[in-house]
C-alpha cells in the first residue's frame, strides 16, 4: 500500500512544466505572470492637472482670498486631450480641466470653485502654491519600472495597472487542459428520466466545475459503458489533445472495472491502493502515442472529490509550472471525531469562527455532506480520536470563499 504523498509524488513525476504563453491584456485577467511586468510609459506620462480650474504661475497669485482676490486674464483653454505645446504667459492664466497637459511655465492650479468661473478674465481666491493640484509626470511609476513581479495573479486592478503602464501581452502561465472520462453503465446525462438502477452521472459535472474552480481549462466531458473496446478506441485517439486525461470509476475490485482492465495491458499505467480514507484505489501512468498523463480517480463521489483535492490539484500545478505542494491551513476541532487507524482520513469540515467540525455522514458516496463543507481535514494515519481543541490541518476546497484556490 502506498502513502499518500508516495502517491501523490509518483503522479506529478508524470508531468512537467507547460510552456508559459503570452495573452492579450483582457484574456490575462486570473491568470498568474510568467514573467515581471515592465512600464512602457512614465505614470502620469506628462505633468497635469488634477482640478478643473486655472493654469497659473503660483508667483502670480501669491496673498490672492476671498476678499482680495487676483485677477488674471484667461488666455483660452485646454482640454484633456489637447496635444498642443501651449506657454503661459506671465500675468494670465488657462483655463484647464482634469487630466490635461500643464502649460509650460505654469507650477499650480486654482479649483473652478476658488475663482469667478471667468473666461477672459478671471478673479482667483485662492493661493495656490506651486505644485498645487497637479499630477507630475512620473510620480506613480517610471517607464522601465517592473510593476508587478512574476507569480502574482492578474486581479482586475493589477489589469487596469498594465494598461495604463501601456503593455498590451503579458505572458503567463499556461491552463492546463484537462480531459474527464467518467465510466458506467448506471450513468445518465443530468436532467434525464432514471430507471431503477440508474444514477445521474454526478462526478462528470463535479470534476468539470472542480477544473475550471482551479483555474484549468475543460477541453471534454465524456461518458464511456463498462466497454472494454470502447475505451481501448478512445484512449488511441483521445480528442482535444488535452494536458490530463481525468477518468473516474472502474477502478475498484468489481467484475466491470473496465478502466482498470484496459489500462492494465498497456503497462503504463499503474493501480495501487492508496493508505487514506476515502480513495484507496487509485491509478495513473500515460498512454497513446502522445504520452498523455492519466489519472483515474475511484467513482464514489466523495472518493473521486476527496482525491481530486489530494492529487490532481498538485499535478495542475506541476502543469503549470507551480510548486506542486498543496496549501495548508491550520485550525483547532471545534467538535470531536474518531478516525481510523492506519490510514490518513480526509474528514469534510465546516470551518467557521469555532473551528471545524464534520460536516455530517461521511460516508463516500454522501454528497449532501460534501455540499456543505469548506475544507478536508487532513487527519494522520496514527490518529484514532480528534478531541475539541486539538490542531487540525486543512486543506481549503476549490471554490470555496475561503480557499487560496489552486495558484
Ligand atoms: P466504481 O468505481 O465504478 O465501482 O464506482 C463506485 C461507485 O461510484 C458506484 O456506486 C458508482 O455507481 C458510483 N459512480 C461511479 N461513477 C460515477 C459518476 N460518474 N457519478 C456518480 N457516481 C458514480
Ligand atoms: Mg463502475
Amino acid at each position: 500500500m502506498r502513502t499518500v504523498e508516495e502517491h501523490r509524488a509518483a503522479l506529478v513525476g508524470l508531468v512537467s512544466a507547460l510552456p508559459p504563453v503570452t495573452v492579450g491584456l483582457t484574456e490575462s485577467l486570473g491568470r498568474v505572470l510568467a514573467a515581471d511586468v515592465v512600464a512602457a510609459v512614465d505614470l502620469p506620462g506628462f505633468d497635469n492637472s488634477a482640478m478643473d480650474g486655472y493654469a497659473v504661475r503660483s508667483a502670480d497669485v501669491v496673498g490672492a482670498t476671498p476678499a482680495s482676490p487676483a485677477v488674471l486674464e484667461v488666455d483660452g483653454d485646454i482640454a484633456a486631450g489637447d496635444t498642443r505645446a501651449h506657454v503661459l504667459r506671465a500675468g494670465a492664466s488657462m483655463r484647464i480641466m482634469t487630466g490635461a497637459p500643464m502649460p509650460e511655465g505654469a507650477d499650480a492650479v486654482v479649483p473652478v470653485e476658488a475663482s469667478d468661473g471667468g473666461v477672459s478674465r478671471v478673479a482667483l481666491t485662492l493661493a495656490a502654491e506651486a505644485g498645487r493640484h497637479l499630477r507630475r509626470r512620473g510620480e506613480d511609476v517610471r517607464a522601465g519600472d517592473v510593476v508587478l513581479r512574476a507569480g502574482v495573479r492578474v486581479t482586475p486592478g493589477r489589469l487596469a495597472l498594465i494598461a495604463a503602464a501601456n503593455v498590451p501581452d503579458v505572458l503567463v502561465l499556461p491552463l492546463p487542459r484537462v480531459h474527464v472520462l467518467s465510466t458506467g453503465d448506471e450513468l445518465v446525462p443530468v436532467g434525464l428520466p432514471l430507471e431503477h438502477g440508474q444514477i445521474v452521472d454526478s462526478n462528470g459535472s463535479m470534476l468539470a466545475a472542480l477544473i475550471r474552480a482551479a483555474g484549468a481549462e475543460l477541453v471534454g466531458v465524456g461518458h464511456l459503458a463498462d466497454d472494454a473496446d470502447a475505451w481501448r478506441s478512445l484512449l488511441e485517439q483521445v480528442p482535444g489533445e488535452p494536458d490530463l486525461i481525468l477518468t473516474t470509476g472502474g477502478v475498484s475490485m468489481g467484475a466491470y472495472d473496465t478502466v482498470k482492465e484496459v489500462l492494465s495491458a498497456t503497462g503504463t499505467v499503474d493501480f495501487v491502493k492508496v493508505a487514506m480514507r476515502p480513495g484507496m484505489p487509485q491509478g495513473g501512468g500515460v498512454v497513446g502515442d502522445r504520452r498523455t498523463p492519466i489519472i483515474t480517480l475511484p467513482g464514489n463521489p466523495v472518493s473521486s472529490f476527496v482525491s481530486f483535492h489530494v492529487f490532481v490539484l498538485p499535478v495542475l500545478r506541476a502543469l503549470a509550472g507551480l510548486d506542486p505542494e498543496p496549501v495548508t491551513t491550520d485550525s483547532v476541532a471545534s467538535q470531536g471525531w474518531s478516525s481510523i487507524p492506519g490510514k490518513v482520513e480526509f474528514t469534510r469540515v465546516v470551518v467557521d469562527a469555532d473551528g471545524a467540525r464534520p460536516s455530517g455522514g461521511q460516508g463516500s458516496h454522501m454528497l449532501g455532506a460534501l455540499a456543505d463543507a469548506t475544507h478536508l481535514a487532513v487527519v494522520g494515519a496514527e490518529t484514532t480520536e480528534i478531541r475539541p481543541g486539538d490542531g487540525v490541518h486543512l486543506l481549503p476546497l476549490v471554490g470555496e470563499d475561503s480557499s487560496r484556490g489552486h495558484r
